[in-house]
């Protein structure tokens, strides 16, 4: 299953460094299709401090997972349809690089 980080920037911070090689979803407090969005744990929008201040968990959430599949089928279950790929580490040229497997 999922682990579902909301208003827990600590929680999510301290998996995201225990699960490298994971997938990290960035969604509202109450998931919407147009925001959904898939990145490897390691992508460069999700390293160091949350950008101007802000924080990772409020008022948006954070929902990681170890596949690409769970967090698939969360974000079916969620609002759906698949989350978007991160245009930054999940781009097809660059998963391919990172040999990502993508199934859906
Ligand atoms: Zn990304």
């Amino acid at each position: 299953m999922p682990k579902v980080f909301h208003d827990n920037d600590e929680g999510f911070l301290g998996w995201r460094d225990a699960n490298p090689t994971g997938f990290v979803v960035s969604c509202a407090l109450e998931p919407r299709t147009a925001y959904v969005i898939l990145h490897q744990t390691k992508c460069e929008v999700l390293a160091g401090d949350p950008p101007r201040g802000e924080r990772w968990t409020s008022p948006q959430k954070k929902v990681c997972g170890e596949s690409v599949i769970e967090l698939e089928d969360w974000s079916r279950r969620a609002v759906g349809t698949s989350p978007q790929r991160c245009g930054s580490c999940l781009w097809p040229s660059r998963a391919r690089k990172w040999s990502v497997d993508l199934a859906s």
